[in-house]
């Protein structure tokens, strides 16, 4: 039932613009059933709303969805493409309750990934999987009950009331008490667990975990009980929601995504504890979790005060994370966002916090930088006050740019106008207001000195080298192996062995990544490497070892054959690649080797583990046909990244003549999905 006549059309114009002022839906019920064998999903929602001004009509946000049942006494329904619409009368102040039975195929915003189902709603719209109001400005209290196979966990908005099952189903019934826009619903369904945690001030942290990963929950989540105390404690507003939540995910199309009480983030943050120092999780938990009082308990009313999200997470995130790692490392990261910005600002692009199409490094890390020199400007204690009051007068409510300026004022009698023209305005990055504030941290004005030496000949800084590489701050023992690079390396070996010597983690990384032939002096010390506690560092170190020195590889190789690295494992992935090309082996072995690296390329593992196995099965032809399958299937993929890699290559190896006749002869074989992307691609029939 999708067509409407342009009367209704012509009437519904109007109202389209100004619902908010007309109606406000107060509760939404649902049972949710994802259908994984067809990827679709069946539902049932129960919607409470309040009239506001007398109305013909009332609209919800449903894209694409077949509505099988409407029940709402007096009233008649109508589906079009993109909306449900109730033709009234409505009357002024009274409440009505109206009932919903669906189905849908969410194109996207629902993601059937094998065995995981999940929801992303910012950037997308939740009215692919539930109809709803895809409108930030609406906060309805949603209350989801998910029906899942047996056996499998559910997560999603709220606190568990029950899990109950029926007919062959497990049925998770969820309970929020407070209300929220439908960009932040969400709910993950797979084979988790979980470990709960409770914050000092008594709210439950659920974390879970794919059974597979129990060794790294440690890793992984580490500090987040000192996160979430430490919001509570410098935020000062207690968190607003029942409970917190957070779950990885496979093939997620972001790091992580902050939905209310029930972050979702990327599988590719699970890490042991080696992973932990390359690729922690700290930073986007912090973030997601920032998210949860700014953005989701005052939410902006439109894209010109994003940075009210944004900005303010990065900058609490930034704060949490100097409460762990300390000021060196705040201002470390404050530095390396203004060079980002500065850049950008330089080439005639920077972009005003206001500017609703502005970029991410905007949004978040000029949107960080303004709330830093602001907290500079009024001092802490006025900074926090109007951080307090601004989040509780409007708390579950809509905020603008202004009702946070308001709260400033308010408690600080400095001027803020300039700030706010610099800041909030001005498209160009204020680089040397920037750099007056970063040179008040000891380590920085270190930092700069080291960096003053890049134009010095190594001769005459010797010695200055050899200082920041005895007791190394981990960033300026970086700079004195860099400024290494391209000097005769006779001249170099002593500063070397020093940074080897440092047993500094990340000076060690940095001659890693940096040396690009091992002088035969420093092969020992090269040779350690393998055992530093870096995927990064192995990765690089075992490359260039086995390049360098094949009379040794196997020697090499025995010592990481049972290191798999991070979630798309990297060190594995290498070692077989080396190993299939190492005359240590038998055949029979190489071709297991192979057939190993072969299947990491296919969707039983995530597009990280596949992007790099597409990359090392390129170095092998003629491509074999496992390979070339999944190339056909990454480029159908939901993730754009991923599926333009796979695209990018599909399309160099069909210009071989073996390869392109190889998925001629499989075309049937392909999904439909795929055989019109070939099609239409290579104009294949
Ligand atoms: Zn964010």
């Amino acid at each position: 039932m999708k067509v409407v006549s342009l009367f209704l059309l012509f009437l519904y114009g109007h109202i389209f613009a100004q619902q908010v002022q007309d109606v406000d839906f107060l509760k939404a019920e649902a049972t949710i059933q994802p259908i994984f064998s067809e990827k679709k999903v069946k539902g049932t929602v129960k919607y409470t709303f309040k009239v506001l001004q007398k109305t013909d009509s009332v609209y919800l946000d449903a894209i694409n969805m077949q509505i099988t049942k409407v029940a709402l006494e007096g009233v008649q329904a109508k589906a079009e493409a993109n909306k449900i619409w109730l033709i009234g009368p409505f009357v002024k102040d009274r409440e009505y309750v109206a009932f919903f039975n669906y189905e849908a195929n969410p194109k996207q915003t629902m993601y059937f990934i094998e065995d995981q189902v999940w929801t992303q709603g910012q950037g997308k719209y939740t009215s692919h999987w539930l109809p709803s109001i895809d409108d930030m400005n609406d906060k309805i209290e949603f209350d989801l009950t998910i029906a899942a196979p047996m056996g499998t966990t559910v997560m999603a908005n709220g606190s568990l009331k029950s899990a109950t099952e029926r007919n062959g189903l497990t049925y998770w019934d969820w309970d929020m008490q407070q209300p929220m826009s439908s960009y932040l619903v969400a709910f993950a369904i797979g084979n988790f667990k979980k470990k709960s945690l409770t914050s000092t001030s008594g709210i439950p942290i659920d974390l879970y975990y794919h059974p597979k990963d129990s060794a790294k929950v440690e890793p992984t989540y580490r500090y987040t009980k000192v996160l979430f105390d430490f919001f509570e404690t410098e935020i000062g507003l207690p968190y607003p929601w029942q409970n917190y939540k957070q779950v990885p995910v496979r093939d997620f199309l972001y790091a992580g995504m902050e939905n209310t009480t029930a972050t979702i983030f990327s599988e590719a943050f699970v890490v042991d504890s080696i992973g932990f120092n390359d690729r922690s999780y700290v930073n986007v938990n912090a973030h997601e979790l920032a998210h949860q009082w700014f953005g989701n308990l005052v939410t902006e009313t439109e894209g010109t005060h994003h940075w009210l999200h944004e900005g303010f997470a990065t900058y609490y995130a930034l704060l949490a994370e100097k409460n762990i790692y300390g000021e060196d490392y705040y201002y470390w990261k404050l530095y390396n966002s203004a060079e980002q910005l500065i850049e950008l600002s330089e080439q005639g692009k920077g972009e005003s916090l206001l500017n609703p199409k502005a970029s991410s490094l905007t949004f978040y890390e000029k949107g960080a930088w303004a709330l830093h020199i602001l907290n500079e400007l009024v001092g802490e204690e006025a900074f926090s006050e109007a951080i307090q009051n601004y989040l509780h007068r409007h708390q579950f409510k809509n905020v603008t740019t202004q009702d946070f300026l308001n709260e400033v004022k308010a408690v600080s009698n400095k001027d803020i106008a300039r700030w706010e023209a610099d800041w909030l305005q001005q498209s160009a990055f204020k680089a040397e207001q920037a750099y007056t504030s970063l040179i008040e941290s000891d380590f920085i004005r270190d930092y700069f000195e080291a960096t003053a030496l890049r134009r010095i000949p190594l001769s005459e800084k010797i010695i200055q080298l050899k200082t920041a590489l005895t007791f190394p701050n981990d960033f300026i023992g970086q700079e004195a192996i860099y400024q290494l690079d391209g000097e005769p390396i006779s001249a170099t070996i002593a500063l070397y062995k020093k940074g080897f010597e440092s047993n500094n983690l990340y000076v060690r990384q940095a001659i890693a990544m940096s040396l690009e032939i091992i002088p035969k002096q420093l092969r020992v010390e090269y040779e350690s490497l393998l055992d530093d506690a870096s995927y990064v560092t192995q990765e690089a170190a075992l490359y260039l070892l086995c390049s360098q020195f094949p009379e040794n590889r196997t020697l090499y190789l025995d010592k990481l054959k049972q290191v798999e690295g991070f979630q798309n494992k990297n060190i594995r992935q290498l070692w077989l690649y080396i190993a299939i090309n190492s005359d240590g082996f038998s055949e029979s072995e190489k071709k297991q080797f192979f057939q190993e690296l072969e299947a990491y390329t296919t969707s039983k593992y995530s597009f990280e583990v596949r992007e790099l196995a597409f990359a090392y099965m390129l170095q092998f032809k003629p491509y074999s046909e496992v390979f070339l399958r999944s190339l056909v299937n990454g480029s159908v993929h939901h993730y754009w990244r991923f599926r333009d890699v796979a695209r990018n290559m599909l399309a160099e190896v069909m210009t071989e003549a073996a390869a392109y006749a190889t998925v001629v002869s499989l075309l049937e074989s392909f999904s439909e999905k795929e055989q019109n992307y070939l099609k239409s691609k290579f104009e294949l029939k």
